[in-house]
């Protein structure tokens, strides 16, 4: 096993990997810019350095920096996290040539996985359903009208390269393909240097069901069922639930089968997911793999009652998964919400500032993943979110009452946050129903008070 790890990440993500660390007797190492010099994340590690000055692309983005803190602390792996370098397929390169295990899958795998479109082709051969689409990237625009007509109007282009919600566009009708996919073609050369742009049928009313899975390299590959994640606002997470408030049995092993028979046909180790849409017949479409672990884990290990991290650590050490596929059972109901310092009554503005004082929510069930405290001032510099409330309960009725509780619970002053959001969202109808479709908070919600 590793005896030390650098954790090449801030917030939330670097404290849940030093959490797992010390847990297993690893000694942690944190990187830090110089913005978040005070933050929780170097406070708890074991050893911290500091990487470059507070703006991303200046430290936590620095490739040559983060390898030259792995070697002056000579850590034996780097976490990577997730956002800034977790689907670097260069970095997670330069991390294994440089001596360090990457947690994460292999470079190829990331590479191949990255690439929406070669993933795409990747679920085709493995049988596993994807949106009807162009067969490949689009290559001449007559060719890319006949296949939209073929598929129908509205098609979604989306770029090969694009992730966090970026690079997608739609097209009404046939009039407006052509300038879409110029304008699709250029916003991916400028956000991802990568011009590649594919056509997917934009199917409507949608639910976003995305598999939890991990492989080790002994052949090993498990699924750790299913996230609903259809709590969207401009395709950004708020909401995540472990199991799905609705989706029937069968459907849920063939969605867990499919994103077993993806991982396993794509040479994978470690922790990754699977996202699908899923249509109101229940028929599921792949879209995309994060390879790399995600922000709404949690629910999944409060639902299966395993560590993801500590499961990552050890299939990079090397060792197999320390359960088996029929060990697994999804037990009671989780529920997330993401705690971002947004207003969410000014259309989700960011509100960075000083946190005058706040008290974090406890009792039965209830989980907090946070690196915020009183006095801590939230830097403009960084994603918004500042903590995630998770709560597990026996069924998923207790698990919103438990929920409703501990927003009310959480005392946040200083800044705007989403609680208001969260609580109106758990009252409401569709959300209690279990109907909410990907661009149900964008229809519903103009930041009205909580019911
Ligand atoms: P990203 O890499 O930005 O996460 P995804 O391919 O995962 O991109 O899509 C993000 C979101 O966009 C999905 O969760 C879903 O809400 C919506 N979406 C993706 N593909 C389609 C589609 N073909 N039809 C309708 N909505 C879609
Ligand atoms: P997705 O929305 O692509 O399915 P996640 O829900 O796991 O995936 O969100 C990951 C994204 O969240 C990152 O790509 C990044 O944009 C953002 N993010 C949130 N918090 C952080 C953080 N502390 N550090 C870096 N990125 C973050
Ligand atoms: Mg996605």
């Amino acid at each position: 096993m590793f005896q030390r790890i650098l954790i090449a990440n801030r917030g939330e993500i670097a404290l849940r990997v030093i959490r797992a660390c010390r847990e297993m007797g690893i000694e942690s190492v944190a990187v830090y810019s110089q913005a978040d010099a005070d933050s929780m994340h170097v406070k708890l590690a074991d050893k911290a350095i500091c990487v470059g000055t507070a703006r991303s692309a200046d430290s936590y983005l620095k490739i040559d920096q983060i390898i030259a803190a792995a070697e002056v602390a000579g850590v034996d792996a780097i976490h990577p996290g997730y956002g800034f370098l977790a689907e670097n397929a260069q970095f997670n390169e330069m991390c294994r040539s440089s001596g360090f295990e990457f947690i994460g899958p292999s470079p190829t795998a990331m590479e191949k996985l990255g690439d929406k479109n070669t993933a795409r082709s990747m679920a085709v051969a493995q049988n596993v359903p994807v949106v009807p689409g162009s067969d490949g990237l689009i290559a001449d625009f007559a060719k890319a009208a006949q296949t939209a007509i073929d598929i129908g109007f509205p098609v979604l282009i989306k770029a090969t390269a694009g992730g966090g919600g970026k690079g997608m566009r739609v097209a009404e009708s046939e009039d407006v393909l052509v300038s879409q996919l110029e304008a699709a073609r250029n916003e991916a050369i400028a956000a991802f240097g990568n011009g590649g742009v594919y056509l997917e049928k934009f199917v409507e009313r949608p639910r976003h069901i995305e598999v939890q899975v991990i492989a080790d390299t002994h052949g090993n590959v498990c699924h750790l069922f299913e996230r609903d994640c259809s709590v969207q606002r401009r395709h950004q997470k708020l909401v995540e639930e472990a199991p799905s408030a609705d989706l029937p049995q069968d459907r849920r092993e063939a969605i867990c089968d499919a994103a077993v028979r993806m991982i396993a046909g794509a040479d994978y180790a470690g922790a990754g997911t699977v996202e699908f849409i899923v249509d109101k017949d229940y028929n599921f479409y792949f879209i995309e793999v994060n390879a790399r672990i995600q922000v709404e884990h949690p629910v999944s290990e409060m639902v299966t009652g395993v560590d993801l991290i500590q499961e990552q650590i050890r299939v990079a050490a090397g060792l197999p998964l320390s359960f088996r596929q029929d060990e697994l059972t999804c037990k009671g109901a989780a529920i997330e919400c993401r705690i971002n310092a947004e207003d969410p009554t000014k259309n989700f503005q960011p509100s960075p500032g000083k946190i005058e004082s706040m008290f974090a929510p406890g009792g039965l069930g209830v989980r907090f993943d946070s690196h915020v405290t009183s006095g801590y001032s939230v830097p403009p510099y960084y994603d918004s979110m500042i903590g995630k409330l998770i709560v597990h309960r026996p069924t998923r009725e207790l698990a919103i009452a438990t929920m409703l509780r501990a927003l009310k619970e959480l005392q946040i002053q200083g800044i705007k946050t989403t609680v208001p959001f969260h609580e109106w969202i758990l009252k409401d109808p569709a959300f209690l129903d279990g109907s909410v479709d990907t661009k149900y908070v964008d229809r519903a919600y103009q930041g009205q008070s909580p019911k």
